[in-house]
């Protein structure tokens, strides 16, 4: 096996990456893509591949930002680091920062993140704040304090986060030579829909792929400010990582949805969770719910006829289930407990 190149590094000629840029790693990027027969088979589509984003360090995306903004955080001499975060944010940048021996505080929406991706921000050590609100309201609170204290604000608004995603884009086109005909994504706060979509253009300006993707987001039906076209003051899906009623990405979403001819679309939880549970029960793939929504999307439209001629296309799984494992407890009954003979094993697995 190769030694492991750190994403930095790998991609240094297509990132804001300087000789002083340290090439902090966790091991980030190089996610695998994986087929997924059983979509195959109920989509009539040629191709249909899972990039399983819930493969990264900190088990999502958002290390591939993360690691460049903290990267350029500790060469711009920053000591401490500060986001908002529906969970794996805070989870990834409390990672990067120990590593990186600064200081970290995130800022969530109390009672709305999943219980995987709290305690990774307690383990890594960073100082985690609940604000009675949503993530919008956490999102304007750092904007805030990020104004008056010496802190770098590590969300999406911070422009090394968008650059550092787009490398996915990057990792399918090497994979297949070329774009896939079509993408399919999550969209909250629409920073990754925007990283992909730089990512997939500068791969076709520079030869590298002969076409772009058409773009497809999905929101979930009660958080769908883009697909409304106005913010959701209260927004509701039990995908919490897309629980958001003003993505700061706004612009550059529809950019990306009008320039590759694409759409950004609501799918209902009930959608998000029966994709969900066909991925880990048809595909053996486990991600966690608000990454379903890009397979619920890929069904609605193949059911609707709308993907003709589309046969290769890619769906981001932007994390990993063990995320969330209160969501995969309700996708059965309780676990019985039974007398340890054959007879009762038996019984019960009948
Ligand atoms: C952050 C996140 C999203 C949404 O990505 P945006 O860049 O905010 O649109 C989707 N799924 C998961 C698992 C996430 O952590």
């Amino acid at each position: 096996m190769p030694m492991p190149v750190p994403l930095i590094e790998r991609y240094a000629a297509r990132l804001p990456v300087t000789a002083k840029t340290p090439r902090l790693t966790l091991g980030e990027g190089g996610t695998p893509l994986v087929r997924a027969p059983g979509l195959e088979r109920e989509t009539g589509i040629a191709e249909v591949w899972l990039k399983i984003e819930g493969a990264n360090p900190t088990g999502s995306f958002k290390d591939r930002g993360m690691v460049m903004a903290v990267a350029k955080a500790v060469e711009s001499k920053a000591t401490a680091v500060l986001c908002a975060s529906t969970g794996n944010t805070a989870a990834s940048a409390a990672a990067y920062a120990a590593r990186a021996s600064l200081r970290c505080a995130v800022i969530l929406p109390a009672g709305y993140v999943a219980v995987g991706k709290l305690v990774q921000a307690i383990a890594f050590g960073a100082h985690v704040v609940a604000v009675k609100g949503t993530f919008d309201d956490a999102l304007r609170v750092v904007r805030e304090v990020g104004a008056s204290e010496d802190v770098t604000i590590v969300n999406s608004i911070n422009p090394y986060r968008i650059d550092g995603q787009k490398t996915a884009a990057f990792e399918i086109v090497e994979t297949f030579g070329d774009a896939p005909d079509a993408l399919f994504i999550p969209v909250g706060n629409a920073g990754n829909i925007t990283a992909y979509w730089r990512g997939f253009t500068e791969a076709a300006a520079d030869g590298l792929a002969k076409k772009r993707p058409v773009m497809y987001g999905f929101q979930a039906e009660g958080a769908a400010p883009i697909v409304r076209g106005a913010p959701v003051e209260h927004p509701e899906t039990l995908a919490t990582a897309i629980r958001i009623g003003t993505p700061a990405s706004w612009q550059t979403a529809l950019a990306a949805r009008d320039e590759s001819g694409g759409a950004i679309e609501a799918v209902s939880d009930e959608q998000i969770v029966e994709a969900y549970a066909f991925l880990a029960r048809v595909e053996g793939v486990f991600c966690e719910p608000a990454s379903a929504a890009s397979v619920a999307g890929l069904r609605a439209l193949a059911q609707a006829g709308r993907l003709r001629g589309r046969d290769r296309v890619v769906c981001v799984l932007t994390g990993n289930g063990l995320k969330d494992p209160e969501r995969a407890r309700t996708l059965a009954g309780e676990v019985l407990e039974v007398e340890p003979s054959g007879v009762a094993v038996r019984e019960a697995i009948a």
